[in-house]
């Protein structure tokens, strides 16, 4: 059983490729929260182009599909040409981005 549920675990996160997925929302307040200089409404606006940028099928110059996240702050690139980093570990992508529904 725990097998199973584990395997059933590697699945799921393989399929939202090692991101964290946060409704949008969340998102927004936790990012102005953590950044009291943004405009709220200016950054919801470049995050919403983002992530339906993303959702359209928007890619980086690499051919990888655009990070909605980071995108939102240096413009249409994927995860690891704005980050440098092989592979997201625990980095958030907005859940719809990812093709979740959010569940609120
Ligand atoms: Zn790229």
């Amino acid at each position: 059983m725990r097998t199973l549920r584990q395997r059933h675990l590697d699945v799921a996160s393989k399929a939202t490729n090692g991101f964290v997925p946060i409704p949008f929302d969340r998102y927004v307040d936790l990012n102005v929260q953590n950044n009291p200089s943004v405009d709220r409404n200016e950054f919801v606006s470049r995050l919403r182009e983002a992530v339906d940028a993303r959702k359209a099928g928007a890619r980086c110059a690499c051919g990888a599909l655009i990070w909605a996240i980071g995108s939102a702050e240096v413009g249409a690139a994927c995860f690891t040409c704005i980050t440098g980093e092989a592979w997201p570990d625990a980095d958030y992508e907005i859940d719809e981005a990812l093709g979740y529904t959010a569940i609120v």
